[in-house]
C-alpha cells in the first residue's frame, strides 16, 4: 500500500522547451526524464522488437535506418492510475509508461548513481 503510493505521481509536467518530463511523486521525490530517453525506451512491443533487432545488427545497417523517431510529445494521457501514455509528434502512441517502472529508472544521482536502467517492460 505504502509502496504503491510512492509509485504514484502527484504531478506530471512536460516541458517542451527543455525536452523533459518531470514527475513529482507522492512522498515528494522529483524525477526529470529527458524526452529523448523516454522515446528511446518506449516500452511498446514494436519498439522493443526494433531495439532487439538493432542490437543484433552491425552498425552499418543501423546507419541507414531513416530519420530518428520524434522526441516531441504532443499528448500525455493517464492510463488508469498506474501508467501514462504519450503521443509523440510522429503519431506513435502505443507506449504505456508504467509509473513503478519510471520510478525505478529515475535518472537522479540518488536513485541511480550510475545512470538510469532501461525501463522495465509492462509484462
Ligand atoms: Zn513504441
Ligand atoms: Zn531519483
Amino acid at each position: 500500500m505504502l509502496d504503491m503510493t510512492h509509485h504514484r505521481p502527484q504531478d506530471l509536467t512536460v516541458d517542451r522547451a527543455a525536452g523533459t518530463l518531470t514527475v513529482l511523486w507522492q512522498g515528494g521525490h522529483r524525477s526529470t526524464y529527458p524526452l529523448r530517453w523516454l522515446r528511446a525506451n518506449c516500452p511498446c512491443a514494436t519498439c522493443r522488437e526494433q531495439r532487439r533487432e538493432a542490437a543484433l545488427q552491425v552498425d552499418t545497417l543501423t546507419l541507414s535506418a531513416g530519420p530518428p523517431p520524434s522526441t516531441e510529445i504532443i499528448n500525455a494521457e493517464l492510463v488508469g492510475n498506474y501508467a501514462v501514455r504519450f503521443t509523440w509528434a510522429d503519431g506513435h502512441d502505443t507506449g504505456i509508461y508504467v509509473f513503478s517502472a519510471l520510478r525505478q529508472s529515475c535518472p537522479c544521482a540518488d536513485c541511480n548513481p550510475s545512470g538510469p536502467p532501461p525501463l522495465l517492460p509492462d509484462d
